[in-house]
């Protein structure tokens, strides 16, 4: 087994995704990731996804390969797909939090993220930034 972590941004057709919309994307993505041993952290701000998957690698391609023709979301940019030696999230079928800006504003660590607007080409730009993202809510579940 190749144990691998993808990571991917995207932009959700309805900009405006509602609670339900979320919920119902959260509730495919644990029942079938349980199934398949995949783990991951699921972010939202503003309309913008950012989704880490890990897992085998072909199991993650292939969970991949249908995630990323889900007409909830478009323009999915894989950030970067790399082998990993134990998972981040082993806990987590699929972590969720949305990132709204009280979630910024109550914790300090996160005021760097106030400074800079989160968007797709801050994010493509600087991968880094979305590692640290990835970590900080990894600590904050
Ligand atoms: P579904 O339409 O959900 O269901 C198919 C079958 O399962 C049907 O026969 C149905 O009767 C049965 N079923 C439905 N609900 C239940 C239930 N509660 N219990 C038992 N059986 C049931 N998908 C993932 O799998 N993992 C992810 O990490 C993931 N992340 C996503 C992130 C984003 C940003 C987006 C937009 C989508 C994501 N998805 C994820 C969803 C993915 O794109 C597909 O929509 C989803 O995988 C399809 O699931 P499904 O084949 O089980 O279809």
């Amino acid at each position: 087994m190749s144990l691998i972590a993808l990571v991917y941004l995207s932009f959700a057709k309805n900009r405006n995704a509602t609670q339900e919309d979320l919920k119902s994307i959260l509730e495919q993505a644990r029942r079938n990731n349980q199934e398949q041993d995949i783990t991951g952290l699921l972010l939202y701000r503003n309309g913008l996804f950012i989704q880490a998957l890990e897992g085998d690698e072909q199991q993650v391609d292939a969970i991949f390969d249908v995630i990323k023709d889900d007409p909830r979301h478009t323009n999915v940019l894989v950030l970067y797909k790399n082998k990993i030696r134990e998972r981040n999230y082993q806990d987590w079928s699929m972590g969720f939090q949305v990132i709204d800006d009280e979630t910024l504003k109550q914790n300090p660590a996160y005021s760097d993220f106030l400074d800079k607007p989160i968007t797709m080409q801050s994010l493509r730009d600087d991968p880094q930034h979305v590692r640290t993202l990835l970590n900080m809510f990894r600590n904050t579940g």
